[in-house]
């Protein structure tokens, strides 16, 4: 199946890097305009802008957990756009560190920095484009969640409970907002690899963490690619409310 976007316009945050920029790539061969959000690495931005099929993508940079930056975001998109018929969630991060060697400190940080970009983030900015969407008469969100949220996370906890509040936001926002025809859906890859795993599947963890998968292996970020777009492609409308697993198999949920 031909997955046929043309013209629809699709924000994609952490779009500079990894997962992000897989996305933004499938996007825009599928005839979709692309807004990249990245936080810092405008270089890396502006190369994914400038490699994309098509035309009138644009990078912007805004820390995705500052509502304020979103909420400007939001307003230049529409300003210049005049609509946004796509919202992935994407941009995250992962910080991990042993229980016992952490200080109240470093807790609170990684809590606040972790709930605050990976769960309200994502909230604020669903919250902001989804009303956009009320307006326009329909529109899709994809959440990019984790296999962390299901399996336990005794280093990165904070990262564990992140994804799996954004699991639950996905499927609250799929019901809040079905009657509108906004579509909400989550991903949750398994090891995937990006600048995000580098050190630690380079490292004496990478083999037990391939060997996770019976493929023996982990997703390339591609393979996440391939999921958004499934559940972005017009005619999965009643796929809302899924959590769709991109894990190789290496933990099944029934
Ligand atoms: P990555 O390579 O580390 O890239 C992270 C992206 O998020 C970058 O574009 C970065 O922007 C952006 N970002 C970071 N902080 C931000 C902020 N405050 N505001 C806006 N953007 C911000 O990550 P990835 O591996 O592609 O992961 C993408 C998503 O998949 C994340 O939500 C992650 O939790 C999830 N995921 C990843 C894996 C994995 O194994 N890699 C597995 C499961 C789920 P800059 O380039 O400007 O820094």
């Amino acid at each position: 199946m031909k997955i046929d976007l043309t013209d629809k316009i699709a924000i994609v945050t952490g779009g500079s890097r990894g997962i992000g920029a897989a996305v933004a790539e499938k996007f825009a061969e599928a005839g979709a305009v692309v807004i990249i959000a990245f936080n810092k690495d405008k270089k890396s931005a502006g190369n994914v802008i400038d490699h994309l099929e098509g035309e009138g993508h644009n990078a912007v940079g805004c820390d995705i957990s500052d509502p304020d930056q979103v909420e400007e975001m939001v307003g230049r998109v529409i300003e210049e756009y005049g609509r946004i018929d796509i919202l992935v969630n994407n941009a995250g991060i992962y910080e991990e560190k042993d229980f016992n060697d952490t200080g109240f400190d470093l807790w609170k940080g990684i809590w606040e920095r972790t709930i605050g970009l990976n769960l309200t983030g994502a909230a604020n900015l669903s919250f902001l484009v989804g009303k956009q969407m009320v307006l326009e008469g329909g529109g899709k969100i994809i959440n990019v969640t984790s296999r962390g949220a299901f399996r336990g996370e005794p280093d990165a906890p904070a990262y564990g409970a992140s994804k799996a509040g954004l699991n639950s936001f996905s499927q609250s926002l799929a019901k809040a907002l079905a009657p509108y025809n906004v579509q909400s859906y989550a991903v949750a890859p398994g090891f995937v690899e990006t600048d995000m795993t580098e050190d630690v599947l380079s490292g004496p963890k990478g083999d037990e963490i391939r060997a996770q998968s019976p493929m023996n292996r982990v997703a390339t970020a591609e393979e996440v690619a391939n999921a958004v777009i499934m559940l972005a492609a017009p005619g999965n409308e009643f796929m809302t409310g899924a959590i769709i697993d991109v894990n190789g198999a290496s933990y099944l949920r029934s």
